[in-house]
């Protein structure tokens, strides 16, 4: 069926033409003062050659009524199945843009909406190139959020009832609600998609798919378990992955000094009294867990004597020889170097536990994380509580020692500080007992970079527990190697990613949660022994891939054992791990895009924010590389993030968060939040230079608005100058068209090979500035003003009107096509108003491709041709300057009154493309490009005494004079062009002579008394 018409149709002639045209003076356009005031307004109706005048006529309004237009325009596209055809039928390549999974959690915003918009664009853009860009959506569905969302929805005991099933069942709920909502949103945005067929992370076949990627990284011996630190949230009893965590500015640790006592100074520390070696740490608590004190083996250091206020006096500690000057001021001692030593001499000294004294420990030599630059130069070790300190700890066979439970309380282990919560008691007794000891040199509060759960707030540690690992030092020289061989925009893009990839550590790929994926592992009851085979695994996906992973928390263990192993199920309990979400939305390479038909693997372009180096792009590209040793994406592309327009991150506890449904549909006061629709939008998405962060706001968005309005004003005046043109009737050959018309072509060619480059390299807001520059300064500053008097004046037939309407024809098919990915319902819609469904079946704009530029154009059109055009313009600038001297000393009112002479050095410069005087053809005449009744070429003598004047060096045309004087005769009733030869007609005494054979031809005829009047008028 045919896109349903817009309902306005408007029946009278209007006034027509975008609304910053600068109005040439013509009948019916006259400027707004004039139809503003009663007498003049009256006088245009009253004239009788108004019904000669050819005014444009279109049924697309300047109004767009989008929050009718839109959607109707949206259900017309999925009726027709157009996105659907197209992606399946284009002749051309695939192309797959690949989605990231927004997590299906609460409400869209801003970021949501710019990052669909511009995945949407550049689809559109490929879909008119005639590739076949299917694009596939998705959402990111398991993971904490939504299991804390879940569980603060309800009472404390009841979230104690909950079995792992019945949470699952709400959070599946949650998802699923939010994904609805969401959709309808992102449809709303315009963007053409498989809406009813999107992938979710907790769909079966995705699970199978993920287990599947997981399943052979295990077989590639990429997986493996491990008690190893990990960032740990006691608020949430969970491993927490580096995308998880956030470092709020302002943290306050209380670090502290300690002195522990040296049991054996291997002959390197030698005094008569005690001596001690300085630690410094910021997590006192983790002093119980402390194995070693580690020194960096190239720096120097001292044992320092004591002295001054306070105790350790005559006793010596050792720090690094740098720190002697800073720490004496610091601890409010006086520090005396009294020997000294590199760091690796050190190595076989021992001390004393500083809280269980029994134990007698190494100092070792640590790595280049040890430094002067805070501290004393040696590090307190406690290898289950940081990660140098585990690597450390690994080669000298320390023990991973972790007294800390998953509740962040000291266990027994830690003996008398068990039960205490590490991060509040816990740390106040270690610091009490040190104190007591006289361990404690000193306490001060310290501010830095702490790592808090970004869901819950509240600050993490690092403990060791066991956890299955992805081993990214098995690949990571391969994982470089795809980084290298992928394309970063922006740039930046390459270091970000490169240096994350390079410095991670291992990934711990599992979590204590239940709303998950399962680790498909199984343990012994007795020896707590995992047992996870290529069997066992492919087996739990079958079974997943039938049932969902519901069924590893419901089906019995021997249900889910393969048939050789179902025996060992009263052996065996079933792992209660889930997987890391990034492992979930990093496997949608396998999922999705290595699966659908319409898609491929590796996918053209990944598109998000770029807080995604760290997230999605990296997580997917290590999934990517681990199974199948290449990158999952050729390109990414990210876009930053969106500031208010004071340049404020939006927040919803700031209250400057706009929403775009809001946007979109309006706001509830209309007036204040106006309905923009869809299409600014995407216009304001188009606009900026999304790699940045970029701002948004209530005044950005009405200058959004301004734009849209301009480009749809150019587009009803192309419209509405074409209704009475049939193209294969009444074009013009391109030979045979005026300069001006060849002119604005070459101008057209050149912007359209710009849009289309601009739009191949992802730089929209160049498409943006192009198609601005374009509709405002060449169309509506120009060539409309100039061809008003063609196509309202002159003949329906005449050839100089045709002419005009070919140029404009090419140019409206170019221009929709242009805007059609950003703004697609604009194009759609006065597509649709273009073609008249006469041919029975409308196609949408969208089927009939990308429209490029004619080479003619460009090929026939000489550099000659652009450098005469050129100096047309500088002179028009002089001449533009005359006019208003003229005007503001009352020579002239508008430009049509005035008679322009010019002297110019070498007027050869310029007839190249126009002619000063009568020109065969009628249009490429100075007095139509300036708009004035005459041009004349004149001496400088003549040019200079004319009652206004200017004269001015002008680039490439040398001396240029021009004068203004009254044009001669009087103002022709129909074309307000002044003439002599007004009034020589006795039937129409108030024509000049172009509009005598116009109105002729008609047969039209004044009334007798009309007649009279006029020559009346005519006599006075
Ligand atoms: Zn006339």
């Amino acid at each position: 069926m045919p896109l349903p018409r817009q309902r306005m149709i408007f029946r009278r002639p209007m006034p027509c033409g975008p609304e910053p045209f600068r109005v040439g003076g013509l009948l019916w356009a006259a400027p707004r003062r004039d139809v503003a005031s009663g007498a003049k307004a009256k006088a245009q109706d009253d004239n009788p050659y108004r019904e000669t005048v050819t005014l444009p006529q279109t049924a697309f309004s300047l109004r767009a009524n989008s929050a009718v237009r839109e959607p109707e325009i949206q259900r017309w596209w999925a009726e027709e199945g157009v996105y659907g055809d197209l992606w399946a039928n284009n002749p051309g390549e695939v192309f797959t843009l690949h989605d990231g999974p927004p997590y299906a959690n609460g409400d869209l915003h801003m970021g949501h909406a710019m990052n669909k918009i511009l995945k949407d664009v550049i689809n559109r853009y490929q879909l008119l190139k005639g590739r076949r860009a299917r694009f596939v959506p998705g959402w990111d569905a398991h993971g904490l959020p939504i299991e804390l969302k879940v569980l603060q929805s309800m009472p404390r005991e009841r979230q104690l009832e909950l079995t792992p099933i019945k949470l699952r069942r709400k959070a599946r709920d949650f998802a699923q609600k939010t994904i609805d909502a969401q959709r309808e949103q992102f449809k709303r945005y315009g963007v053409w998609a498989d809406w009813e067929e999107p992938y979710v992370t907790m769909q079966p076949q995705y699970e199978a798919a993920q287990l599947g990627v997981f399943g052979r990284m295990v077989a590639k011996g990429h997986i493996y378990r491990g008690r190893k630190p990990v960032h740990w949230s006691p608020s949430s009893q969970t491993a927490l992955a580096e995308a998880e965590l956030e470092y709020p500015e302002g943290h306050t640790s209380r670090s502290c000094y300690v002195a522990l006592e040296v049991v054996d100074g291997n002959g390197v520390i030698r005094a008569d009294g005690p001596s001690s070696l300085a630690i410094w740490t910021t997590t006192p608590w983790t002093i119980p867990a402390n194995r070693a004190v580690a020194v960096n083996p190239e720096i120097d250091y001292v044992a320092a004597a004591v002295s001054g206020e306070g105790g350790r006096e005559g006793g010596q500690i050792v720090v690094a020889a740098e720190l002697v000057g800073r720490l004496s001021e610091k601890l409010g001692k006086q520090l005396t170097a009294v020997s000294a030593f590199k760091g690796r001499d050190l190595e076989g000294v021992t001390y004393r536990h500083p809280l269980f004294p029994d134990k007698v420990q190494p100092v070792i030599l640590g790595g280049d994380y040890i430094t002067t630059d805070a501290g004393s130069g040696l590090v307190h070790t406690a290898p289950g509580h940081g990660q140098e300190d585990y690597q450390v700890a690994l080669k000298y066979g320390l023990e991973i020692f972790t007294p800390v439970d998953d509740n962040g309380v000291f266990t027994e282990a830690a003996g008398r500080f068990s039960g205490m919560a590490v991060l509040k008691e816990g740390n106040e007794a270690v610091l009490a007992e040190l104190e007591q000891q006289g361990l404690l040199i000193k306490e001060e509060p310290y501010v830095h970079k702490y790592p808090y759960d970004w869901r819950t707030k509240k600050p993490v540690i690092f403990r060791a527990t066991e956890q299955w690992f992805a081993s990214v030092e098995g690949f990571r020289e391969e994982a470089l190697e795809a980084i290298k061989s992928t394309s970063w925009m922006p740039a930046s893009g390459f270091n970000r990613i490169n240096g994350m990839v390079e410095g991670r550590t291992d990934w711990c790929i599992s979590r204590q949660r239940r709303w998950g994926v399962p680790i498909p592992a199984f343990y012994d009851v007795q020896t707590g022994e995992p047992l996870m085979t290529q069997e066992t695994i492919a087996h739990i996906a079958e079974v997943v891939r039938k049932h969902g992973t519901d069924a590893w928390w419901q089906m019995p263990t021997e249900d889910l054992l393969p048939e050789g192993l179902k025996e060992r199920a009263g052996s065996l309990k079933k792992g209660q791990d889930t997987m890391d979400v990034w492992f979930d939305s990093g496997s949608s390479w396998a999922a999705v895009a290595e699966k659908l038909p319409g898609l491929r693997y590796p996918a053209d372009l990944y598109l998000e924010g770029s807080d995604q180096h760290r997230g999605w792009f990296q997580s997917s590209l290590l999934t990517s590389v681990a199974v199948n040793g290449k990158s999952p994406y050729g390109a990414v592309l990210t876009h930053g993030f969106i500031l208010d327009e004071s340049g404020k991150k939006m927040s919803k506890s700031v209250g400057n968060v706009l929403d775009p449904k809001v946007v979109i549909e309006g706001g509830k006061n209309l007036k204040k939040e106006p309905a923009y629709g869809a299409d600014v939008l995407r216009l304001w998405v188009a606009a900026v230079d999304y790699t940045n962060d970029v701002i948004f706001g209530p005044n950005i968005l009405k200058q959004t608005a301004e734009v849209y309005r301009k480009i749809r004003g150019t587009i009803r005046f192309l419209l509405g100058s074409l209704s009475d043109f049939d193209a294969q009737q009444h074009s013009v050959a391109y030979q045979s068209l005026p300069s001006l018309d060849r002119y604005i072509l070459g101008r057209f060619h050149s912007v359209q090979m710009e849009l289309d480059s601009a739009y191949s390299s992802y730089q929209f807001s160049k498409v943006f500035q192009g198609i601005q520059r374009f509709v405002i300064v060449d169309l509506s500053n120009f060539y409309f003003d100039v061809a008003k008097d063609r196509l309202y004046v002159q003949g329906r037939s005449s050839g100089s009107r045709r002419a005009c309407q070919t140029a404009m024809h090419h140019i409206l098919a170019g221009l929709l096509s242009s805007i059609a990915p950003i703004l697609p319902h604009m194009a759609e819609d006065a597509w649709s108003c273009w073609h008249s469904p006469a041919d029975g079946r409308r196609h949408s704009i969208f089927k009939n491709g990308w429209r490029a530029p004619d080479d003619e154009w460009r090929s026939q059109w000489s550099d000659d041709d652009v450098l005469a055009w050129e100096h047309v313009f500088r002179l028009r600038e002089v001449v533009t300057k005359a006019l208003e001297v003229a005007r503001e000393n009352k020579l002239i009112g508008a430009p049509l009154e005035a008679k322009v002479l010019i002297h110019m050095e070498d007027p050869s410069k310029i007839e190249r493309a126009v002619s000063f005087g009568p020109n065969a053809n009628g249009v490429d005449e100075l007095r139509y490009i300036f708009i004035t009744s005459s041009v004349e070429k004149t001496t400088e003598d003549a040019a200079g005494q004319a009652p206004h004047c200017v004269s001015v060096d002008v680039q490439g045309l040398g001396r240029v004079t021009v004068g203004v004087s009254r044009a001669d005769g009087r103002k022709c009733a129909r074309c307000w062009n002044w003439s002599e030869q007004v009034g020589s007609d006795g039937r129409h005494p108030q024509l000049c002579e172009r509009c005598l054979p116009v109105v002729e031809e008609m047969g039209f005829e004044l009334p007798p008394k009309t007649v009279e009047d006029s020559l009346v008028g005519a006599k006075s």
